[in-house]
């Protein structure tokens, strides 16, 4: 038990990068007195018992929440309704209801008609995570100088936001609150519009003729690792991720589409001037990145950590 134990019981619906890494975290910091997880399958929850990384292991969400005062929902954004429907009538009066999930404004939509007024919903986002997925990917220090960002609905009580922002800052993330649509206005350029761009490079590289898939693994050095990186994401996670954020998605793809128009007519044109002026515009942005400590300027190769530390979700 710790002194400085923000609550006292944290359950956990979903046990995969997001859920098993709160875990570890949580517990590395003393940040909760028990940890009690779930998840869909029996193969998953076997194998949160034999990590030891939660006090219990219980079968169904519904038993997961009883009597605890933190209940964070780490599954698909796409299952967040069902789960808030399963668990609502189980909830300790006062509990913290919250989620991790990519998108903010479809998830609390889903979940919010479901929870009972004794219940504060304080969604939240950790800006953090990797390609991996499932229990044995996450780790105690995904969250450390990560933004986890609260998108409290209007009238939430302000002690409760207070007491998750408190609960995030122990895990090591530094937090904003924003509104759920600015969220993911700024998620859609930021991570959803990349990763969208990333399925479909390597999915183009893949059907190219002309260029053997050999070549591609050869000297994919070149700029396409990454994308082949991030284009390994959950399959489920980012189905869902669109489907929920599908207005801002397209309306950042139609400014995409036209920033690519005019790439594509300087090259066609021969507009050198045009294509120097864009690309210096651009590393100095990367410059600010990395000035304000988001990423670091050494190379990716050989970094510890670097293949699961870089990208957010
Ligand atoms: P993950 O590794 O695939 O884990 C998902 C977990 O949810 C699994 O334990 C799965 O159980 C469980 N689950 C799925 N449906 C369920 C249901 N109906 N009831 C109970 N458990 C259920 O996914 P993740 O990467 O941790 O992502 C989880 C959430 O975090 C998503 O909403 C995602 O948007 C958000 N997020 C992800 C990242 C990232 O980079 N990965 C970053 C920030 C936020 P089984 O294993 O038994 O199927």
């Amino acid at each position: 038990m710790s002194a400085q134990a923000i609550f006292n019981r944290l359950a956990l619906i979903g046990a995969g990068l997001i859920g098993s890494s709160i875990a570890r975290a949580a517990r590395a910091q003393g940040a909760v007195r028990s940890i009690v997880v779930t998840a869909r399958s029996a193969a998953t929850r076997r194998r949160v018992a034999e990590l030891g990384i939660a006090d219990q292991v219980v079968e169904t969400n519904a038993a997961a929440v009883e009597g605890a005062d933190l209940v964070i929902l780490c599954v698909p954004v796409g299952a967040c309704g069902e789960v808030a429907a399963e668990i609502s009538s189980h909830l300790a009066p006062g509990a913290i209801v919250s989620d991790v999930g990519s998108v903010k404004g479809a998830v609390v939509k889903d979940m919010a008609p479901h929870l009972p007024a004794s219940a504060h919903f304080v969604p939240a986002h950790p800006v953090a995570g990797t390609e991996h997925s499932g229990p044995d990917s996450g780790f105690a220090e995904l969250f450390i100088n990560r933004w986890c960002i609260l998108t409290p609905p209007e009238g939430t009580d302000p002690d409760a936001v207070e007491r998750l922002r408190a609960f995030w800052a122990a895990l090591g993330a530094k937090v904003e609150t924003m509104t759920p649509d600015h969220h993911d206005l700024v998620l859609a350029i930021t991570s959803h519009l990349p990763h969208l761009i990333a399925y479909t490079i390597v999915g183009t590289a893949d059907e190219l003729g002309q260029v053997t898939s050999s070549e591609v693994m050869k000297f994919s050095a070149g700029g396409f690792r990454d994308f082949t990186r991030i284009a390994a994401s959950d399959p489920t996670m980012w189905r869902d991720v669109f489907l929920a954020n599908k207005e801002a998605v397209l309306e950042m793809l139609g400014t995409f589409n036209e920033d690519l128009s005019k790439l594509t007519r300087a090259i066609r044109r021969g507009d050198g001037e045009a294509l120097f002026e864009h690309f210096t515009r651009t590393r100095a942005i990367r410059r600010g990145i990395v000035e304000i400590g988001q990423d670091s300027a050494a190379p990716d190769f050989g970094r510890p950590h670097a293949h699961l530390a870089k990208k957010p979700g």
